[in-house]
């Protein structure tokens, strides 16, 4: 079976009013409910988070009439632009859920409600430095490279459960759970055993944690695998194509190899 990286890439059309997003929101809301349902678990558990990155302002504003009311943007300042952007819209939270680098986080740390690439304790102390300033909190998913591939950022499953004890004393990062891409490839089996692996690795450290932290949250599945995400307990699916359409360009502009200067071009 070969990885086809884009196979998803070009079947979904470009929403451009108000209803056709309504649409493509139920839609969305409808195949969550049969894998949650399929999955005996309950639809309010699993949260749509839409993925608005590469749309235009004007356009994520017909997203929020049809009933959005959190985004997740894949960088950081085009993230940041956006909202201040739609400051006018009162109800709207923004989650980033790209990799970070750690001079970046002061942008985060200014309107974010949510991250779900947190990967290093450098990183870490970069978030509570800056949302100390800011006097702020954030929610944080650990994000864990679950496919084993070197292009993936994230933590080695191993390493993530001493990586979270550790974050239990920074008191600005409230650790709601943890985050994974899985790999891309058509092969279900694979896709689906990076969901196993997070929730397995969840479940762990959930038994284990120390008082306070419960770090049940699984920010895991996308529009071309959020039914075997929610099969596996996603408690979060990143939805980005399903609602607004196909992206221009191919994901490996978005998700880069971890050596490369992935932010340069943000
Ligand atoms: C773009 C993106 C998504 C959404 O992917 P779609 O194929 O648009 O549903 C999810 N998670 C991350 C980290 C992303 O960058």
């Amino acid at each position: 079976m070969t990885d086809q990286p884009d196979a998803v890439s070009s079947t979904y059309a470009t929403a451009e009013t108000t209803a056709q997003f309504a649409e493509n929101i139920r839609d969305v809301r409808t195949r969550i409910d049969v894998a949650a349902q399929r999955a005996g678990r309950s639809s309010a558990d699993v949260r749509l988070l839409p993925v608005s990155k590469t749309v235009p302002e004007e356009r994520i504003r017909l997203a929020v009439e049809a009933g959005a009311t959190f985004l997740g943007e894949n960088k950081v300042q085009e993230a940041l632009r956006k909202s201040e952007n739609l400051a006018d819209i009162v109800e709207l939270d923004w989650a980033v859920i790209g990799h970070l680098q750690t001079n970046k986080a002061k942008y985060v740390a200014r309107f974010a409600a949510e991250f779900h690439a947190l990967d290093s304790m450098r990183l870490a102390e970069a978030l509570q430095r800056r949302l100390d300033i800011e006097d702020r909190t954030l929610e944080v998913y650990v994000q864990v490279n679950t496919s084993g591939e070197q292009s993936k950022f994230g933590l080695e499953p191993a390493d993530a459960e001493g990586f979270v004890r550790e974050l239990a004393s920074f008191d600005r990062l409230n650790v709601a759970g943890f985050m994974t891409l899985a790999v891309f490839s058509s092969d279900e089996e694979r896709v689906r055993r990076c969901f196993t692996v997070l929730r397995e690795l969840r479940d762990r450290v959930c038994a284990e944690a120390p008082g306070g932290l419960q770090p049940h949250g699984l920010s895991m599945g996308m529009s071309g695998d959020f039914e075997a995400a929610i099969d596996e307990g996603a408690t979060t699916v990143r939805v980005g194509q399903a609602i607004f359409g196909s992206r221009a360009l191919p994901d490996s502009y978005y998700w880069p190899t971890g050596t490369g200067d992935l932010e340069g071009s943000a």
